[in-house]
């Protein structure tokens, strides 16, 4: 079974027995195995590999089984029969379900990772009562796991009876490759104004119209990426010469190579290509 149900939660039971649904990290790839060629989290017993479910992180249930994400000390004697994967890759294998769960599972041991200790006071956090936190025990100051809101835009403009969209490249790039703009939304900021800032400064044209398509969250670390189109206002392309390598206009007929499926910018692009084709 390729796809199976998973029922998120943050409160686990007080115990539990034998066979879990792991995301067992070493280091940052995972622990992945196959069920008939799919994708598909293990079923292990962690007192097996000398591991416990204290430090593990309750993530809910995977078609009825508690479903764990569990970080192995970097000394410790890897399972056999398991296959180590890195996150992108497991990413780019294009099981959504797998890659949410695992996903979720990475943040959320990096994010334990950095907050041992308070940032106020220094004193080693707790796990909050109620809440997916972590609190000083001390100053009672509450540490919620860090999520960074991301936009990303692409812009178009129609032309006559077809249509451009602007698409940048970084350096370090897949060559010939090209996406969209993308930047982290600043502190005291609407996502509107993100998205004008972001665009003006990335690649100096204004914008109008903006239209929410979707959003992905994005592990490294901790990204929470929200897609929109938007529709060119004014302004010349002028390329960021620190940030973007290249950023022009390419002809919806003459498009470069572009991200892979499973990433929201490649969703974004096909999206609105399908719309501009439609109106033509
Ligand atoms: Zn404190």
């Amino acid at each position: 079974m390729a796809q199976g149900v998973f029922i998120p939660g943050h409160r686990g039971p007080e115990r539990v027995e034998g066979e879990v649904a792991c995301c067992l990290f070493h280091g940052n790839r995972v622990f992945v195995t196959r069920d008939g060629g799919h994708l598909a989290l293990p079923r292990v017993d962690v007192e097996a590999y000398g591991l416990s479910l204290d430090q593990a992180h309750y993530l809910g249930t995977l078609d009825g089984t508690h479903c764990y994400g569990l970080a192995m000390p970097r000394s410790a004697d890897l399972p056999e029969g398991l296959e180590l994967l890195g996150m992108r890759a497991l990413i780019l294998e294009g099981d959504e379900l797998v890659a949410g769960i695992a996903g979720q599972a990475f943040q959320l041991l990096e994010w334990a990772r950095t907050h041992r200790h308070c940032g106020s006071c220094g004193q080693p956090t707790l796990p909050h009562a109620a809440d997916r936190a972590l609190e000083c025990p001390d100053c009672k100051l509450v540490f919620y796991p860090r999520i960074s809101p991301v936009m990303m835009a692409l812009v178009y403009r129609r032309n006559g009876n077809s249509g451009e969209l602007l698409l940048t490249r970084k350096p370090g790039y897949a060559p010939g490759r090209y996406t969209v703009v993308a930047g982290f939304v600043e502190a005291g900021e609407s996502l509107e104004q993100c998205l004008a800032r972001e665009v003006k400064e990335e690649v100096g044209v204004e914008i109008r119209n903006p239209r929410y398509f979707g959003s992905q969250p994005w592990p490294f670390p901790n990204s929470l990426v929200m897609a929109f189109s938007a529709e060119w206002a004014g302004g010349d392309v002028v390329p960021d010469g620190t940030e973007l390598e290249e950023a022009r206009w390419f002809s919806i007929d003459a498009l470069p190579d572009l991200p892979e499926a499973v990433h929201i910018s490649r969703q974004l692009i096909d999206d609105t290509l399908a719309q501009l084709l439609k109106s033509r």
